[in-house]
């Protein structure tokens, strides 16, 4: 394993890959009503193609895979996936993003599979709101169950992903902050990107104003995150079981800390969730490239990976919903 690092010497060891643009869900800030128009069965990489990547990027340094869409769990098959990346030896962590919905089916056999841990986005404790913002009939039982069975299989920690959407949700963080007081409950707040598929895009609530709300709760101490090194920064209640993180894309970025790269669902690499700029694996995987070839082609994305992203300037990523880059 030689080690990989961009041209601003940050260590690249994070792959994050989106297995499908599809979604059950159509969450406000993410797609738009009508969804989007999926990608075919075959402009998606096959499981068999995904390993491939990942077994390469593996040699090449990457020990951290993140699973993601679009929904994963609407893909047929993921255990099979799960499997496949599992047996790589130096890949050392593999976690999966969902919205939970479909998770209380498949939890036993991604943990069988090799799964370690997954983080679930819930934006709602209340069932009509969940339903209005997914702009779905799922229930948010189904989240609840899933977040229920995630802990009974042990794919732990289970971090909860919320996403504060101004005079949506926000009036809600102090709810699920309450939740990390007696239960086992590890809230990330995130910041809202501006990004959705609608036209028109509401401000963000800054994660210094989540936390002047939650100050009313008791002071937030400072704490390591449970696993990982990501861009959350953690807090706990006094005497909380707990922890609460904030995740600040908009008004602090983490650009200089950021390890990643992601293979959206047809076969691009992106250094960047928030630039346009991808290298395509799809087509020479198709035409057999060799894994040196393909080291060759993960090295550029590397070296053109940007210093940090430009969302203050209204540079955001035009080509592709954040559903099919994966979030
Ligand atoms: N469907 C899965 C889920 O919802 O967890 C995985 C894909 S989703 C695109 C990944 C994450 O991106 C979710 O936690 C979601 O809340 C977050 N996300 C999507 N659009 C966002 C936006 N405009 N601003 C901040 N976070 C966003
Ligand atoms: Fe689907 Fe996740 Fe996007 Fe919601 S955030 S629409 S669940 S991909």
């Amino acid at each position: 394993m030689t080690g990989l690092s961009d041209s601003f010497q940050r260590p690249i060891n994070y792959l994050r890959i989106s297995v499908t643009d599809r979604c059950n869900l159509r969450c406000v800030y993410c797609m738009p009503v009508s969804g989007v128009c999926p990608l075919s069965h075959d402009d998606i990489l096959r499981y068999e193609e995904i390993n491939t990547v990942a077994k390469a990027a593996a040699e090449m340094g990457i020990d951290k895979i993140r699973l993601t869409g679009g929904e994963p769990l609407v893909r047929a098959g993921l255990p099979e996936l799960v499997g496949m990346l599992a047996s790589i030896e130096t890949i050392d962590d593999i976690s999966l993003t969902t919205n939970g919905t479909l998770l209380a089916k498949y939890a036993a056999e991604l943990k069988s599979a090799g799964l370690n841990r997954v983080n679930i986005s819930l934006d709602s404790l209340k069932p009509e709101r969940f339903q209005s913002i997914t702009r779905s009939d799922s229930h948010l039982e189904d989240a609840l169950e899933g977040i229920e069975a995630a802990r009974g299989v042990g794919l732990e920690p289970v971090k909860l992903n919320t996403v504060v959407i101004p005079s949506v949700n926000d009036d809600e963080v102090l709810d699920f902050a309450a939740k990390t007081i007696n239960e086992e409950w590890h809230v990330r707040f995130i910041e809202l990107m501006p990004l959705t598929g609608e036209t028109k895009t509401p401000q963000f609530v800054s994660a210094s104003d989540m936390k002047k709300k939650i100050e009313k709760l008791g002071e937030l101490e400072p704490c390591l995150p449970s696993v990982g090194n990501g861009p959350a920064k953690y807090f706990r209640l006094p005497d909380a079981r707990g922890t609460i993180g904030f995740i600040t894309p908009v008004s602090e970025h983490f650009c200089f800390n950021c390890n990643r790269l992601r293979l959206t669902a047809d076969g691009k690499l992106r250094p960047c969730l928030l630039s346009d700029y991808e290298v395509d694996l799809k087509q020479p995987l198709r035409q057999g490239v060799s894994s040196e070839g393909l080291k060759k082609l993960i090295e550029e994305a590397v070296a053109n990976k940007p210093l940090q992203h430009h969302m203050a300037e209204g540079q955001v990523p035009r080509q592709r919903p954040f559903s099919q880059v994966g979030g």
